[in-house]
């Protein structure tokens, strides 16, 4: 049975009919397991102008009513987390163990925002002249649109919306159609932790809902996280609507490592940041750079691993889900007939996989391929999916202009015990997330995530001190009292005395 997904507008469900629609599927079946409405402008402009109504009340409630409301969301988001989990798993195919690991990521924001009275703090300066301070403070955009990805379909918007909330904005999110109950299932949370009607909206849609959302000009800020060309159109064309834009696209993360590597921990981060989620994350490992004389044996070392690999449905205990549609797993399937006919050598060959599933499901097993050279597809392209690289170097400084010259710059690694090199890795790499023998280098909370070059547009990354500024503006207020000693003309630009 196909279930309706709708709207969530004004604090419910949206009660309109809508004229087009989307199919979600149930990735590990192939069936159909719900139609998405998808919004036109006039749904898009209605969900705005209830979050504007609704910012216009919740920017002036104090800071510890917007610290309760988000600590009440976080309870009962930490109580709840293996239902979000569950609706993850049934929509996105990942399994259900990586699922409650997103929701658990998501929460770490959600705490981080529960702090926003001491991060909202400005500063304040007695005295700059005479009877005069000066203090800074920084208050919300207003209504703020924040556009989501499949891959991480609760984990993503709560980089944004728990500080975006916290600082008094109202956040319209445009979830991806192709996994929009998490979305949904958040917004009632929302509601039941209190949250005022209208502070967060759900409008599910494509590119219609998304230019909508870059145009309307009651939206200050997009953030916005999904591939390449998309991150780069909305970056362009929100900017040129005035709006503040952070927007985070695809990646190709390296692995690099070293000779003096133990090879069997590199093998298992390999694995592990590999086909992780069916490598359908943007810091998966999809180029695993192996410094001479390692290959034989590293590769040796991950195909052994990947042999112990179960792939099904995400619900059971296996390690892989299926990808996320039919047509994605073919579009994966195909770079690994381009790698094969390219002369890559194919090590483990994902096609032939036995899976614990139904045979409709979207199924495509973990695929290893050696010698790889950057001018293949398989190398130059992001797959976003179970197919991991192994490319061959003669050094260090082969590896490093190598992973430079790609042109994104997300996340990397490098396997080392050799602290001299890994700083100088570190110093030396124009990535945005270096992990040192961490092959998935996400950052806490307390930090802010983004990666460099193609990989975000924009300057602001997400949550952490960043996202707190890309959520509000600054003002600073000069102030004095005045007395009769003030009084007198003088024309003269103010100076301090
Ligand atoms: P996508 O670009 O297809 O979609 C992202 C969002 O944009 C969705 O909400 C979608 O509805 C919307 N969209 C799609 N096409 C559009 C268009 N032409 N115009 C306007 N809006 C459009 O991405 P996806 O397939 O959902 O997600 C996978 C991609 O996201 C990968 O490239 C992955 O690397 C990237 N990603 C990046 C990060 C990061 O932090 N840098 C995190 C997660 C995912």
């Amino acid at each position: 049975m196909s279930t309706r997904i709708t709207h969530w507008i004004g604090g419910k469900p949206w009660a309109g009919t809508s004229e087009r629609h989307g199919s979600v599927y149930d990735p590990a079946t192939g069936r159909e397991s719900g139609r998405v409405d998808l919004a036109s402008a006039g749904v898009v402009d209605e969900a705005v102008q209830s979050a504007a109504a609704a910012a216009a009340e919740w920017r002036n409630a104090s800071l510890t009513r917007r610290t309760q409301v988000v600590f009440a969301f976080r309870e009962l988001l930490n109580a709840r987390k293996q239902e979000l989990a569950a609706i993850i798993t049934a929509e996105h195919g990942k399994v259900l163990s990586d699922a409650l690991g997103e929701v658990t990521r998501g929460l770490e924001v959600v705490e981080f925002a529960c702090g926003i009275p001491h991060l909202l703090k400005g500063g304040f300066s007695e005295n700059v002249s005479t009877g005069v301070d000066v203090y800074s403070i920084r208050q919300p955009l207003g209504v703020v649109a924040v556009i989501s990805p499949f891959n991480f379909p609760a984990m993503v918007p709560m980089w944004f919306f728990p500080v975006a909330i916290a600082c008094g904005n109202s956040v319209v999110l445009k979830p991806s159609e192709k996994d929009p109950s998490a979305a949904v299932w958040l917004a009632e949370l929302w509601a039941e932790a209190g949250l005022p009607d209208g502070v967060f909206s759900v409008v599910h849609g494509d590119k219609e809902a998304v230019d909508r959302l870059l145009e309307h000009p009651d939206v200050r800020s997009i953030s916005f996280v999904g591939s390449t060309p998309v991150a780069r159109y909305v970056y362009e064309r929100g900017t040129s609507q005035g709006k503040r834009v952070q927007a985070l696209g695809g990646a190709k993360n390296h692995m690099v490592v070293l000779p003096d590597a133990d090879l069997d921990l590199a093998a298992d981060a390999a694995v592990n940041a590999g086909f992780g989620s069916a490598g359908e994350r943007c810091m998966a490992i999809s180029a695993v750079v192996a410094v001479d004389p390692v290959g034989d044996e590293l590769v040796a070392k991950i195909a052994e691993r990947m042999g112990g690999l179960r792939v099904g449905d995400g619900s059971r205990s296996v390690e892989m889900g299926p990808l996320i549609t039919g047509e994605h797993r073919d579009r994966v399937a195909s770079y690994v007939d381009a790698g094969d006919q390219d002369g890559a050598r194919l090590v483990v060959d994902g096609r032939d996989q036995d899976v614990d599933g139904e045979a409709g499901g979207f199924w495509l097993g973990p695929t290893l391929f050696d010698q790889v050279r950057p001018d293949m597809s398989i190398y130059r392209d992001e797959i976003f999916g179970p197919v991991l690289s192994v490319v061959r170097v003669a050094s260090y400084d082969e590896a490093l202009a190598l992973v430079n010259a790609n042109p994104y710059g997300n996340g990397t690694a490098i396997f080392t015990n050799d602290g001299g090199a890994a700083r100088r890795y570190q110093n030396e790499v124009e990535v945005g997330m270096v992990g040192v023998n961490v092959p998935i280098p996400v950052p806490m909370s307390y930090y802010s995530f983004g990666g460099w070059k193609n990989s975000l547009f924009g300057d602001s990354h997400a949550h952490g001190m960043e996202g707190v500024h890309f959520f509000t503006r600054g003002k600073v207020v000069t102030s004095r009292w005045l007395d009769p000693s003030h009084g007198g003309i003088n024309l003269g630009f103010p100076t301090q005395s």
